[in-house]
Formats: C-alpha cells, sequence, structure tokens
C-alpha cells in the first residue's frame, strides 16, 4: 500500500535497518575524528578539490571540509557545528560522544529495548550528568587559571612548542577586551602574516592592516590621526561608469586631462577640507590621487577588507562613507597613532592608541600558511575556551578525569533506577569511557591498562585523577593544570544525547533519488566516504 502512495523515485529504509543504517553512518564520523583527540592526537591532510590543502588537528574544520552526505552523518556534524558556535572548542568530544551514544544504544536496540526506552535513559543520565557538572566542577582563579586553559586548549595542535608564548597573547587579548564576565570575539582580530617564527607572534592593542601606505612619499607616521574610511574608490572611473570618450584635437586632449586631474585633486581638496590625515580606501586610490595626497602629507592606504574598515570604524568612532562627497568632519576616526612598520620585506599599517580601545589584534607569524592556518585555529579554541570559562567561571579537570568521574557517579545513579532505562543509563556512563580510552590510545597507551587504572584512583576517592600525557601518568589533572571549562563539557553532553536521541527515534527513511546537487552517481543513504 504504501509503495503506492509514495513514488518509487524514492530511496525506503524501514524499522531496525534505518536504526542500523543511521548508527553505522553516526560511528564512521564518530570513528574519523577520534584519531585528532587530545595531545597525541594526529592530524589529518585534507585534499578539497581545486587541490588547496589543510593540515589540521580540528574536529569541526574536518568535517566541514569532508563533504558528508548521509543525513544521519550530517546530524553528527551539525553537532561539532554547534558545539563550535556555542562554546567554541570541544567539537572533537562532542561527536566522539554522539557517536559513543548511538554505538551502546545498537547492544540494547539488539535487546529489543524500544527506542523510546533508550531515549528516556539517556535524557535521564544527561540530566543527572549535568547536574553532577556543577557539582564537580571549580571555580576559577585568576589568570593563572586561564593560562592552563589556554594551554590544555593549546596542546597537541602543532603549536606545541609555542604555547607558552602564545598563551599570553591569548590571555594579554582576553584581558585587554572582557568587560567582566562577557568577552566578545569579535574585538579580538587575527592577522596572519608569514614569515618569521610563531614565537614572534604578538598583540597589538589596536588594529593592523595588511598593507602598507599607497605610495613612498606619504608621510610614514601620523599623530593623532584623523581617519577618513571611504568605501568608493578614489579614481575617477570606476569600472561601472567606463565610458568611451572620443577626442578630436590635441587641445581637447589637454582640456580632458587637465580636467580629470581637477576632479582628482578635489578629491584631495574634500578630504582635506573636512581634517583628514588618514585616508583608508576599501577600493583603489588612484596614482595621481596618491601624488595630491603625499603632497598634502596625508596617509592613505587601499584596498582594505570591509571586515578591516568595520573594526576600525568601531575602534576609532569613525563612520564607513560610500561617497566622498558625503563625508563630513563629524564621520572621521579618531587614533593616537597610526604609523607604517616594515618587516622583512612587507608592510603594514598599525591604527593605536584608538578613541574606543575595545578592539586588539593578535599578529600571528609563522614560517608557512599551513603552519599559521592551524595557529588560527588553535587560537580560536582557545579563546572559545576562555569566553566559556569567563561567562560562569567554572572549570573541571580534564584528561579525562572528568568523565570518568561521571561515569563513576551515573553508575551509582543507575542502581536507584528500575527497568529498562537502568541499562540504557548505564550504558550512558560507559560511553563516557570513550574520551578517556582514546586519549591513551592516541597516545600509544594500552586503553584498558589506563581505563582500569583511572577507575581504581576515583574508586579511591581521587575525583580529578586523570591522564596526564606530559608525563604520561595517571595524576591529579586539576593540581597539574590540565582543566577545561566547565560549559565546553555541558554543552557538548547535551548536544550529543539530543542528536543520539534524534538519530534514534527515526525508524523511516524516505530519500529523494535523483535530486540534490551531486545525485546521480552518488546514494546519500550509502555513502560514507
Ligand atoms: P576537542 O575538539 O574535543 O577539544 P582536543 O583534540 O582539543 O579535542 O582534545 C581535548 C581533550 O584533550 C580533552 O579531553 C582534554 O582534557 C585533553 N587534554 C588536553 N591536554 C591534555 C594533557 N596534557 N594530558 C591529557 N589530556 C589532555
Ligand atoms: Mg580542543
Amino acid at each position: 500500500m504504501a509503495d503506492e502512495v509514495i513514488s518509487n523515485e524514492s530511496e525506503r529504509i524501514l524499522g531496525r535497518d534505518a536504526q542500523r543504517n543511521n548508527i553505522l553512518a553516526a560511528r564512521v564520523i564518530s570513528e574519523t575524528v577520534k584519531t585528532t583527540l587530545g595531545p597525541s592526537g594526529m592530524d589529518k591532510m585534507l585534499v578539497d578539490r581545486a587541490g588547496g590543502v589543510t593540515i589540521t588537528n580540528d574536529g569541526a574544520t574536518i568535517l566541514d571540509e569532508m563533504e558528508i552526505e548521509h543525513p544521519a552523518a550530517k546530524m553528527i556534524v551539525e553537532i561539532a557545528k554547534t558545539q563550535e558556535e556555542e562554546v567554541g572548542d570541544g567539537t572533537t568530544t562532542a561527536v566522539m560522544l554522539a557517536g559513543k551514544l548511538l554505538e551502546n544504544a545498537e547492544t540494547l536496540l539488539d535487546k529489543k529495548i524500544h527506542p523510546t526506552s533508550i531515549a528516556k535513559g539517556y535524557r535521564w543520565a544527561a540530566n543527572k550528568a549535568l547536574e553532577l557538572l556543577k557539582e564537580l566542577s571549580f571555580e576559577i582563579d585568576g589568570e593563572d587559571d586561564l593560562l592552563k586553559i589556554t594551554h590544555t586548549a593549546m596542546t597537541g595542535k602543532g603549536v606545541e612548542y609555542a604555547k607558552e608564548k602564545l598563551g599570553s597573547v591569548v590571555v594579554d587579548s582576553v584581558k585587554a577586551v572582557a568587560n567582566g564576565r562577557i568577552l566578545d570575539t569579535e574585538n579580538i582580530r587575527i592577522q596572519k602574516k608569514k614569515g618569521q617564527d610563531i614565537e614572534k607572534s604578538s598583540l597589538i592593542r589596536g588594529i593592523v592592516l595588511d598593507n602598507g601606505k599607497a605610495n613612498t612619499h606619504m608621510p610614514e607616521r601620523i599623530e593623532n590621526a584623523k581617519i577618513a574610511l571611504i568605501e568608493e574608490s578614489l579614481e575617477v572611473k570606476g569600472p561601472e561608469t567606463e565610458a568611451r570618450i572620443s577626442v578630436s584635437s590635441p587641445e581637447q586632449l589637454q582640456q580632458f586631462i587637465s580636467q580629470e586631474d581637477r576632479m582628482l585633486r578635489d578629491k584631495v581638496e574634500k578630504l582635506k577640507a573636512v581634517g583628514a590625515n588618514v585616508v583608508i580606501c576599501q577600493k583603489g586610490i588612484d596614482e595621481v590621487v596618491q601624488f595630491y595626497l603625499a603632497k598634502e602629507g596625508i596617509y592613505g592606504v587601499r584596498r582594505i577588507p570591509k571586515s578591516d574598515m568595520q573594526a576600525i570604524a568601531k575602534t576609532t568612532s569613525g563612520r564607513i562613507i560610500s561617497k566622498l562627497d558625503e563625508i563630513e568632519e563629524g564621520d572621521l576616526g579618531g587614533a593616537g597613532l597610526v604609523e607604517e612598520k616594515k618587516e622583512n620585506d612587507d608592510f603594514m599599517t598599525y591604527i593605536t592608541n584608538c578613541e574606543k580601545p575595545g578592539v586588539v589584534t593578535i599578529l600571528i607569524r609563522g614560517g608557512t600558511e599551513h603552519v599559521i592556518d592551524e595557529v588560527e585555529r588553535a587560537i580560536e579554541d582557545a579563546l572559545g575556551d576562555l569566553a566559556s570559562a569567563l561567562k560562569d567561571s567554572r572549570v573541571v579537570a580534564g584528561g579525562g578525569a572528568i568523565e570518568i568521574e561521571l561515569n563513576k557517579r551515573l553508575m551509582e545513579y543507575s542502581t536507584t533506577l528500575k527497568g529498562r532505562e537502568r541499562l540504557a543509563v548505564e550504558e550512558f556512563a560507559r560511553a563516557l569511557e570513550f574520551i578517556p580510552t582514546t586519549l591513551a590510545e592516541n597516545a600509544g597507551l594500552d586503553p584498558i591498562d589506563i581505563l582500569t587504572e583511572l577507575k581504581g584512583s576515583h574508586d579511591a576517592g581521587n575525583r580529578n585523577f586523570g591522564l596526564n600525557l606530559f608525563a604520561n601518568s595517571i595524576e591529579d589533572n586539576l593540581l597539574h593544570g590540565i582543566i577545561e571549562p566547565m560549559k565546553i563539557k555541558e554543552q557538548a553532553i547535551s548536544s550529543a544525547t539530543e542528536v543520539a536521541i534524534m538519530v534514534l527515534r527515526i525508524d523511516d527513511v524516505i530519500a529523494a533519488r535523483g535530486k540534490g546537487a551531486n545525485s546521480g552517481s552518488t546514494n546519500p543513504m550509502t555513502n560514507f566516504d
């Protein structure tokens, strides 16, 4: 009957097969990112269709570039995105947990336990875990803890050796920008510059532009800068107004040239009239304009990305003007200093001592683009961690310590329950072991030995004991500064549970065939690559 109602153009998987298929897809995703977890995690090399290469350890980045098509797998990828957006770190953990929750659900399904009971048990377990997290967390205690969080976030990111330096740059940037418990990471800009060592990365209290002044005759340094921010190009003909001009005599040509010259000169006059001594242009600046600007002692810089323009406007209290003609004195931004700096053969513009010093720039250095990109991702993770840590000031012990303690307490909790849900709570608790066992496995340690030892110490009451992969031993990670914001774990547990339950409740998949961008040769239901 159903077959007659649903077009036979669509593909249908029902009941247990649908569940098995979806769970398999989720596990494939979780197994894929698993090898990157923790300080000893490996990197992945991703090659896109155009041959571009990314080398990364970052869960969200890997999944983002993988072009996943399976619908359930896509739901797992969504967890990574949510985790990245909400708390900025812990993406691998969240994805692995979701995969493991589903894998463990499979054993319950095999025992003929209904998905509804599993879902109920999982939800109970997650709620209990969130409650326990609060109980097991600690209040952070000043800058030192922020540094520790940053170090934990950066370990194993291929930037390990510069962790001290980068850590202090990151924490300083946060201190400069944070407003009490609120950290708007938008105010921390990242500027990447190839050349020199990662150790030479630095914090600039202001904005750094990837371009120097447009013309060598312009001044190098402007104190008390009055900055005009112009969106249109400072040229006579924009590409859209290009017109054919026919000239029939030398006089006419001369007249035309001087007319054009006057128009360009007027632009500089306009800037001078409103009192600008710096002009930052989103598009090009004509050479003639450059010449007059230099003559007037105005610093000009061109082809600045819109996002930079907006950041400058914000921190200098200026306004971006789309047409130069409309500019007024009040639109100018203010900065104590605008100067060009030359390093190696590269020129950059530094805008510092700004009117509203709410924006800072982390200038990342590094030998190659791949290194710089990975440094950027590590810094973004750390900033996410710090923003999360500031929000509620709470941290937990890392290296699997919190997962093992939650495992222990959830097992205890399960004994207070009856029925099938109890089995689901136990499976939920076991799923948490996946984090420490993987940390061990990735470091070449025996996961079973480590798990046994960890459980032994937690049973003995050492609730912050975890795997310390600096020392390759099991010890009090709170004491050794391996700490993570509680929010990261909260978010990972809630979103992994939510998605696992959602996937479990699906027992009928109806997929349209022949639709979607890449259909035809690939079937999204069976294509796991
Ligand atoms: P995620 O994407 O989940 O943040 P990471 O690759 O950043 O994944 O790894 C995070 C895990 O590594 C956390 O469980 C954290 O506690 C652990 N970790 C960080 N530093 C250490 C360390 N020195 N020893 C053991 N585990 C660590
Ligand atoms: Mg991380």
